[in-house]
């Protein structure tokens, strides 16, 4: 038999409890902070056959528009760095 009382169970069950809503907190910031949007010149692209404008996840030069697929350049890029 194990010697634990009621009172001892009963706290291990909310401490481990706890544990699981922190672990779940901290993946829950993590998640936030790496799918968040950040705004940018260097982010926004504007697509010149179709005019549409988009915001791409990380700032490249090159990318494909997503409502026509055509390929855009990022014109700003050499103004802002
Ligand atoms: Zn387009």
């Amino acid at each position: 038999m194990i010697g634990m009382s009621f009172a001892d169970a009963l706290f291990g069950i909310l401490a481990l409890w706890l544990l699981f809503l922190a672990i779940l907190w901290l993946r829950e910031l993590n998640r936030i902070r790496n799918f968040e949007w950040h705004l940018s010149n260097s982010r926004l692209f504007h697509c010149d056959q179709c005019h549409h404008s988009f915001i791409i996840k990380e700032p490249l030069n090159l990318c494909r528009c997503p409502r026509c697929n055509a390929i855009c350049i990022s014109r700003n890029r050499r103004n802002l760095e």
